[in-house]
């Protein structure tokens, strides 16, 4: 069950919001749409990447200069969950300044 990948319709709040941390973009999402358009068993981390694609850091650039692209909410909602891992590691390395 915790290896699985959450969708959309597990999402816990009226809204998604979408946020990179690199390139100062921020989108507000209303999952009940999200939902008629992707469907519910769309994963979210699919979804996010989808958005991800948009953007010119996500697919190319260093580690440190990455998309930062995330969305924030997950992380409360859904301990351990895989893009919330992918965040901390992101935190981590960002913390690292030599
Ligand atoms: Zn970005």
């Amino acid at each position: 069950m915790s290896d699985r990948y959450r969708t959309l319709r597990e999402f816990k709040e009226p809204f998604m919001e979408i946020e990179c941390s690199t390139c100062d973009r921020k989108g507000r999402y209303k999952v009940s749409r999200l939902i008629e358009k992707w469907g519910g068993d769309m994963p979210i981390h699919s979804f996010i990447a989808s958005l991800g694609m948009t953007c010119p850091r996500y697919v190319r650039g260093h580690a440190r200069e990455r998309c930062g692209i995330g969305c924030q909410q997950l992380i409360y909602m859904f301990q351990g969950a895989p893009f919330s891992e992918e965040y901390r590691q992101q935190q981590i390395e960002g913390g690292e300044k030599n």
